[in-house]
């Protein structure tokens, strides 16, 4: 029996959107008023007193992180992205040191090194984790090498213990992206306590979020006192505290606020809950897709790892299906529709980002850093230098977000019904050019 296709003009198998993908409810609104009532919205002072840590609610949020992710320290602070350039600068990072990073990630996992004059080397992918391949990473190791900044991507937990026993070999330190990875684990243990340093997001695509933030996670008492410093005003704090070591010790201002914070800590109670939901859903949508030979999906992780699944990445196989991917995503966006909330924004994609290092930035090498009195080593970002990750993204991975919490069976049948629909109509596009 043939249906048409939507993208040929046929009746697409759904046109209301998606139920939102929203954790804020009450509970943040009872907090964020408690906040507003105490007309404290921020205690922080940029100057060595007691204030310099901020006020009791930060002081609250980082406590409450501190206890649910299984670390000592806790920094707060605005954004993963000025996380990160925190991180580089906490580690020393100077002009002349390269710094591992990977090429599939968002933008700010590889560009924090340059702030600081570091050099991002990229590293290859793996094609079963789409996390950096530790292979790839050793063949990058220069005398220059300073540290790795590891992404946990899609919510996968990188292969931690290679990537550790690399980083002791040659010495260097480990920075963990766990953006996408809140309550991850590997073999047992929570991404960002694995690592030297860890960097999370609160940002509103996240799994929890407070608008915009992040948290920086460390054992290392030393490591957290530097990032604190570098979140607040530096070169304020260093004179009065007896700092004798300014490398890097420029302050910013990286704060979170106490209403910030107030919907964090809520946030934390949520994530569990949240989690467990979207790891339900997964193993639907991996039931139903087990009809369908052209996706190749990740194996569920045993070992006491969780992978938390920001996205859900699947490899097409064009052979099989007879079709590229990408015509088949096109295809897939026809049949049905994106979500309440965020209804610009599609939820499934062809691959995930380009490449990083096809960007403008790296490839005219726009950045001081580059200068050659600065580095004088060879860092190379032409096309080719990472052909899993190009192979992956041009050509076999797609990624959506159908079992996103909030998302219902009935709904998530829909996806399942879209793909059907396509798979048993592939001639259509096999025919349309
Ligand atoms: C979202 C994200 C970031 C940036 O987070 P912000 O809080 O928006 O700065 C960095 N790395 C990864 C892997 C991300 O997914």
């Amino acid at each position: 029996m043939s249906k048409k296709l939507a993208i040929n003009g046929g009746t697409p198998i759904r046109t209301k959107l998606f139920p939102a993908y929203n954790t804020i409810s009450e509970e943040e609104k009872k907090a964020v008023l408690q906040v507003l009532d105490s007309g404290n919205l921020s205690q922080y002072l940029g100057a060595w007193t007691h204030d310099f840590l901020g006020g009791p609610t930060v002081r609250k949020f980082e406590e409450t992180w501190c206890a649910a992710f299984g670390v000592k320290h806790a920094v707060s602070i605005n954004s993963n992205t000025s996380g990160l350039f925190t991180a580089m600068g906490a580690i020393g990072i100077q002009p002349g040191d390269e710094v591992i990073v990977s090429p599939y990630s968002m933008s700010a996992s590889a560009i924090a090194p340059l702030v600081y004059g570091g050099i991002p080397v990229f590293a290859d992918i793996h094609p079963d984790t789409f996390c950096m391949d530790p292979r790839s990473i050793e063949a990058r190791i220069t005398h220059r090498t300073k540290a790795i900044v590891v992404v946990h991507i899609f919510g996968h937990p990188a292969d931690m213990d290679s990537i550790m026993a690399i980083a002791k070999k040659h010495n260097l330190i480990v920075v963990e992206d766990c953006a996408q990875a809140p309550m991850g684990k590997y073999k047992g243990r929570y991404v960002g306590s694995i690592g030297d340093l860890g960097v999370f997001s609160l940002n509103y695509h996240k799994h929890i979020h407070t608008g915009e933030g992040g948290v920086i996670t460390t054992n290392n008492a030393s490591l957290a006192e530097r990032c604190q410093m570098i979140r607040n005003h530096a070169e304020n704090i260093v004179g009065p505290k007896g700092v004798t070591d300014l490398t890097n010790l420029i302050g910013y201002n990286y704060r979170m606020t106490e209403i910030e914070c107030a919907i964090g800590i809520e946030q934390i109670k949520k994530l569990p809950g949240l989690l467990a939901q979207r790891l339900e859903n997964v193993a639907f949508l991996n039931d139903s897709f087990a009809a369908f030979p052209a996706f190749e999906i990740l194996p569920t992780l045993s070992d006491g790892s969780v992978n938390t699944y920001y996205v859900y990445p699947i490899k097409f196989n064009k052979e099989i299906a007879g079709i590229h991917r990408n015509k088949f995503v096109d295809a897939l966006k026809a049949e049905i529709p994106s979500a309440v909330l965020r209804e610009t924004a599609p939820l499934v994609g062809a691959g995930y980002v380009k490449p990083l290092y096809l960007q403008p930035i790296y490839q005219q090498k726009a950045a001081w850093a580059y200068n050659p009195k600065l580095y004088e080593g060879h860092v190379d970002y032409s096309a080719g230098i990472c052909p899993v990750t190009e192979q992956m993204h041009f050509d076999v991975l797609f990624t959506h977000e159908y079992m996103r919490p909030g998302m219902t069976r009935e709904d998530m049948q829909d996806v399942v019904n879209a793909c059907d629909k396509i798979f048993s109509n592939i001639d259509e596009l096999r025919e349309a050019k």
